[in-house]
């Protein structure tokens, strides 16, 4: 069970709705530092272990700040997010671009801020030496196929366009040692939003036997292996949190029996983690503006699925609290729907709920990756502003809600 909870009273939200008007998305900087202390912990048995922190989670400067001060790195996987990295001090190796269908500018980039550049296709070797020419440390994208299962959200391996094949894998890293490259990386990351911890000790497994063979048929040296990201979130009050213990304690096993026997030790290992972060730290603040009663119980708020596209987008759960009321049995059973002219625009179907009144707040949990930063903006409908709660309580306004000044932006109006 995962208790869903508030971080902050009626009375504090209350103030905070005074000052900034919903719907906003609000972040609780308490909480995103415990959890990247839980990640770093839990690998304080290996050396270097570092999190880049899935920059299209949350794209957000100061949140990226806290988490360099948490000692994580970014993983990027555009030119924009190289730039919000680069500005806010992640430099060199605490980048990684993994990207895919990636442009020759972004691969410039990335080359000129000594990040480490992970690529996605076999390619992509002759594209980066051609436009950029090749760093010294690179690493490769691998894609089991239908070798493992992955799940709904990313879909399974031998259908993802992602990640190279084995063959092609012995073949690129025969290639770059070839062309003078010294130092290696190998990545994978085939689930999202995964809760099982064995479903990740098997990617480290598939990970430490391929650095095994990769480094004894092609007589190449592994700096690190990347487990990716996609540890999952507990949304739903019954389930329970990822067992990050049982986790490392599997990987731990397996580099000893692998990596430490085969003599292939040091070998750094890090991850590419978003959603663990950040998503159960974000908080979607919205006002239900109407009540209709037709052939079902519609609320409907003044936030819609371009604030929160998830439940739209994979039919996924955000536990609703209507704030106020978390005492109240859940008698009512709701649709809670947005304003878009789109039917698939709900937050919740069939939702049972305490009854709701015209202005009350309902608060949409576990809103931090994966939520403002894939809005856009169908219908006129603008992003909202993105609020953090700071350790000492204060709240500071992290990115303004946009305009209609900002929405005609980009328009040509004269003719
Ligand atoms: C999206 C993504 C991540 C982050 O996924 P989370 O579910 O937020 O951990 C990491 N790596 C790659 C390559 C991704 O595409």
């Amino acid at each position: 069970m995962t208790e869903k909870t508030l971080p902050f009273t009626q009375a504090q939200l209350a103030e905070i709705i005074a000052c900034y008007p919903t719907p906003f998305h609000i972040y609780n900087e308490a909480g995103i530092r415990q959890s990247a202390r839980q990640l770093k912990q839990a690998f304080a048995w290996t050396d270097g272990f570092t999190n880049y922190f899935a920059v299209k989670a949350l794209p957000n400067p100061s949140i990226l700040r806290i988490l360099k001060e948490e000692g994580f790195g970014a993983d990027c996987s555009s030119l924009p997010e190289l730039l919000l990295a680069e500005r806010v001090g992640i430099i060199g190796t605490d980048i990684m671009l993994t990207s895919n269908e990636t442009p020759a500018e972004e691969y410039c980039k990335a080359q000129e801020m000594g990040a480490i550049i992970n690529i996605d296709d076999i390619s992509h070797i002759d594209f980066l030496e051609q436009h950029v020419g090749l760093p010294d440390l690179i690493s490769c994208r691998y894609n089991p196929g239908p070798q493992r299962e992955g799940n709904a959200i990313i879909g399974n391996p031998k259908d993802a366009k992602y990640g190279l094949t084995y063959d092609q894998l012995f073949r690129a890293y025969a290639i770059l040692k070839e062309k003078g490259v010294k130092r290696f990386g190998l990545h994978a990351m085939i689930a999202s939003n995964e809760l099982n911890p064995q479903y990740f000790i098997e990617t480290a497994n598939m990970l430490f036997d391929l650095v095994v063979a990769l480094s004894q048929q092609i007589g190449i040296t592994f700096s690190f292996v990347n487990l990716g990201g996609g540890i999952g979130i507990p949304y739903r009050p019954d389930q329970i949190a990822f067992d990050l213990g049982a986790f490392s304690r599997g990987v731990e096993a397996l580099y000893h029996s692998k990596i430490v026997q085969n003599g292939l030790h040091p070998l750094q290992i890090v991850m590419e983690c978003g959603r663990l972060i950040t998503g159960p730290h974000g908080y979607l603040v919205t006002t239900a503006l109407h009540q209709k009663e037709t052939y079902k119980n519609y609320i409907g708020l003044d936030a819609c699925m371009t604030n929160l596209m998830r439940p739209a987008l994979y039919g996924a759960y955000h536990h609703i609290t209507v704030v106020g009321k978390e005492q109240l049995s859940a008698s009512h059973t709701y649709d809670v729907v947005g304003s878009l002219c789109e039917n698939f625009d709900k937050f919740a179907i069939d939702r049972k709920l305490p009854k709701i009144d015209t202005g009350d707040i309902l608060v949409i949990h576990d809103t931090g990756a994966h939520g403002h930063s894939m809005g856009f903006n169908y219908n006129g409908k603008l992003r909202s502003a993105e609020l953090l709660l700071r350790a000492n309580g204060d709240i500071q306004l992290i990115r303004r809600a946009e305009t209609i000044d900002d929405y005609f932006r980009t328009l040509e109006l004269e003719g």
